[in-house]
């Protein structure tokens, strides 16, 4: 079939290929472990899932305001002032649902055709699907391990330039869990104000941080507010992927425009989500602390069992919940590597290069799933890789 160019390049994202491969296995009888699919593995908090029926059985059912509904845009505002350190206005909240719109949304606001998107490579798929719907070219820059995965920011320097519209940063990181030092929002924002760029931050995993650090947003730098569109939602922290909510924070001028956009394609988002969100946010708190302390705990399972196979190293993730091992000693691919712990030890994992050409050499596990399922995920790896070093 012809279609418009605008889509010809899109491609399903890495994890639904891994996840239907898996559940072929299973359908033959072999117990999987999952940790391809991204996901908190604990049920949305009961508060509140118990909002959002009690809002259902009160008839709060009908279409709501594009941008959100007034309580849910003034506690995300309030929320998001007191986490960052920024002075944010309700009018500069736009709802959405999930966090993949206040992605979408102000890329097709803000990129022209031609325009010059910097993006992280190993990065999340949607980046380059967006910026090329948008007509904009994508333009990688590589995360380096040893940086714990923040920017090459020699390679950055290298590639920004006149054409350049927009930065995408994504700090705590998906594949990686790495999270970007302040020095390097520094200097890159620096870059941005020097150069009049847009800086697009996605920031949902920022409350799953570890060890008791907090990852900065660059939006809090001084001259950064009037630049940065700041995308987060409530998948992540409070395990509520399947509610769909999420939003972007951004000056009111790209934020109407943005309104707009919703208006022509969804809509609105759904209201008892929505009111399901504004107990998420003024609920208590201790249930995500909790989860993000027991996430830490399982990451450390991880850590060590990874770096105890021979070949293979880690660097400690330091948000989100995913490892990234380097697994290139074997001078095997990283899609060699998914394939065969899949089919030989039963464990499904993605190859970095689902998440651009820089992810060769590396795997991302998610931790958000049981101790003991981490530990019979180890035991199996451990053994496939010995198989492999006898033969
Ligand atoms: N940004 C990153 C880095 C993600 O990993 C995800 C989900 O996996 C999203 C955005 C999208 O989140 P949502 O499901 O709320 O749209």
């Amino acid at each position: 079939m012809d279609f418009a160019d605008r889509v010809v390049h899109l491609s399903p994202e890495g994890a639904y290929h891994m996840l239907a491969r898996a559940q072929a296995l299973e359908a033959a009888g072999r117990y999987i472990v999952h940790l391809e699919i991204g996901q908190p593995d604990v049920p949305t908090f009961p508060n509140i899932s118990q909002a959002g029926v009690k809002s259902i059985q009160d008839g709060f059912t009908r279409y709501t305001a594009t941008a959100g509904i007034k309580p849910l845009r003034e506690a995300i505002a309030r929320d998001a002032s007191a986490r960052r350190g920024i002075s944010v206005r309700p009018s500069q909240v736009v709802v959405g649902p999930g966090a993949k719109p206040a992605l979408f949304f102000p890329t097709l606001a803000l990129v022209r055709p031609g325009d010059e998107v910097i993006y992280p490579d190993p990065g999340f798929p949607t980046y380059t699907a967006m910026i090329r719907v948008a007509g904009g070219v994508p333009v990688p820059v590589p995360l380096l391990e040893e940086a714990d995965f923040s920017f090459d920011l020699a390679a950055f320097d290298r590639l920004v330039s006149d054409r350049t519209r927009m930065i995408i940063l994504n700090s705590p990181s998906n594949p990686t869990g790495g999270v970007m030092p302040l020095s390097a929002l520094e200097h890159i924002a620096g870059v941005a104000k020097a150069r009049d760029i847009w800086v697009l931050s996605d920031e949902i995993y920022m409350r799953l941080a570890f060890d008791g650090r907090v990852a900065p947003s660059i939006a809090a730098l001084p001259g950064m507010a009037e630049r940065t569109i700041i995308c987060d939602g409530f998948s992540k922290t409070y395990a509520m992927t399947g509610w769909r909510l999420g939003y972007g924070i951004m000056p009111e001028p790209l934020a109407e425009r943005v309104e707009l956009l919703l208006t022509h394609s969804i809509g609105c988002t759904a209201s008892f989500t929505q009111v399901a969100g504004v107990e998420a946010i003024e609920g208590p708190q201790e249930q995500v602390e909790a989860v993000v302390a027991e996430y830490q705990r399982r990451r450390d399972v991880l850590m060590a069992g990874l770096n105890a196979i021979p070949g293979w190293r880690c660097r400690t993730p330091q948000g989100a919940f995913y490892a990234f091992p380097n697994v290139s000693s074997y001078g095997k691919t990283a899609s060699w590597w998914a394939d065969y712990l899949l089919d030989e030890a039963g464990v499904a994992v993605l190859p970095g290069t689902a998440f651009g050409a820089y992810g060769e050499g590396y795997l991302r596990l998610i931790f958000a799933n049981s101790t003991e399922n981490i530990q019979l995920a180890l035991t199996r790896i451990a053994a496939a890789v010995a198989k492999l070093n006898k033969s």
